[in-house]
């Protein structure tokens, strides 16, 4: 059976806005919100019919359930949203080889995760970030470290699937110890996966606001260093391995959609502000931006969408970008096979020219551990080799 495209769902609604986040969402409650869930799964419904019937209805290879806090909807209208998304998912006679859901930690409950269980997540993402006081204060987290730390442990004693955690560094009020307790406390209670993603101050976020007029100061480049070493350290001496830059796992629990992404295989998105990525011939993507506006996508799923073709240099600059990203890294072959055109050809040496980022190990580019840390450098000069080398050209799949 040939692979079958992956699935995003986006989920518009959260409890609350946390300081750092930029992501497209809303925070109805009560009445609001049971309104506004209603009218996002009626989009849903439409436009999972519109995508199959342009697509074809070959189910999905894997589905992820993000946001946004998905955890947040209204209990009957997730699993409404569960069950339509699961029958999408099993057309074409196949089970999704994973279906993860991403679950902020107080909203982690028996009937929840009963929920989950019976329309067939297999995976949950739940986002932690510090289970320090201070850092969740000025970051606006919901919850205290203690409610938090109490739902965490809900999930070890009741979830019997995969599961991951979200950490951060480089928050204000938070500490090495505390990061590296932090890291120790969810690998204790079984993560097999950890994603570990550094803050970054978003334009016109509270905290971008309240870093630029003093009111909060942010760790310096030193202290986010001691931050990610505290947590690196725990990690590596649990057995985990960093599988991408901001992702660590155990073996066998790397997320099967996120490496999706990473190697631009085909997915769909459903929600507003989804990103589907369609290939759409050798070398080319079709690009489809879900409006990010409630609104505007419930009156119309698909026709207020917008589309691109990303091809020629730019995917095939996208290509290495994402894959080495990766410890698969880039394979040479496959890139050959997708563009028609040596990556040695279109980038340089890469490996020589950057030895201690980048090396090559039998087909494949592979950036080193300081390579994943300071993958801008090669990148640059890869857009400018490309620049010159596909002057002229076309793709030309071999
Ligand atoms: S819960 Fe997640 S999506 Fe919602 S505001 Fe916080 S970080 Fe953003």
């Amino acid at each position: 059976m040939a692979v079958a495209p992956s699935l995003y769902v986006h989920v518009p609604f959260c409890a609350s806005r946390c300081a750092y986040c930029d992501f497209y969402s809303s925070t109805p409650s009560g009445p609001a919100l049971e309104s506004a869930a209603g009218r996002w799964l009626r989009a849903l419904r439409t436009h999972v019919e519109f995508l199959a019937s342009r697509f074809g209805r070959d189910g999905f290879e894997t589905i992820y359930i993000g946001g946004g806090t998905p955890s947040w909807l209204p209990g009957d209208t997730l699993a409404e949203a569960l069950w339509l998304i699961g029958r999408a998912a099993r057309s074409g006679g196949r089970e999704p080889t994973e279906w993860s859901l991403e679950a902020n930690p107080e909203d982690v409950d028996e009937r929840l995760i009963d929920t989950l269980l019976e329309a067939g997540v297999t995976r949950l993402s739940v986002g932690a970030q510090s289970l320090e006081e201070e850092a969740r204060r000025l970051s606006a987290r919901r919850g205290t470290a203690a409610e938090t730390l109490g739902r965490l442990e809900v999930i070890a004693a009741r979830w019997p699937g995969r599961w991951s955690v979200d950490l951060m560094f480089g928050l204000p009020g938070q500490s090495a110890e505390g990061l590296a307790e932090d890291a120790r406390a969810v690998i204790g209670l079984g993560a097999g996966h950890v994603s570990l993603y550094e803050l970054t101050l978003e334009d016109g976020t509270p905290l971008s606001r309240a870093a630029a007029s003093g009111t909060v100061s942010l760790p310096d480049d030193d202290q986010r260093a001691d931050h990610y070493e505290a947590a690196r350290s725990r990690l590596l001496e649990a057995g985990f391995r960093r599988y991408e830059v901001s992702n660590w796992a155990l073996d066998g629990q790397e997320c099967a959609h996120n490496l999706r992404y990473w190697n631009l295989d085909d997915w769909l998105a459903i929600g507003p502000s989804g990103v589907g990525n369609v290939a759409s011939g050798p070398g080319a993507f079709r690009r489809i931006v879900n409006a990010a506006d409630l609104d505007a996508y419930c009156s119309d799923p698909s026709g207020s969408a917008s589309e691109s073709t990303v091809d020629g240099k730019e995917a095939a600059f996208e290509c290495l970008m994402m894959a080495l990203r990766t410890s698969r890294g880039l394979s040479l072959g496959s890139f050959e096979r997708r563009f028609g055109m040596k990556a040695m050809d279109a980038f340089g040496p890469l490996h020589d020219r950057f030895p201690g980022l980048v090396r090559l190990e039998g087909d494949a580019w592979i950036a080193t551990d300081r390579g994943l840390d300071t993958l801008n450098e090669p990148l640059v000069d890869a857009l400018s080799s490309i620049e010159r080398s596909w002057a002229g050209r076309s793709p030309q799949p071999v």
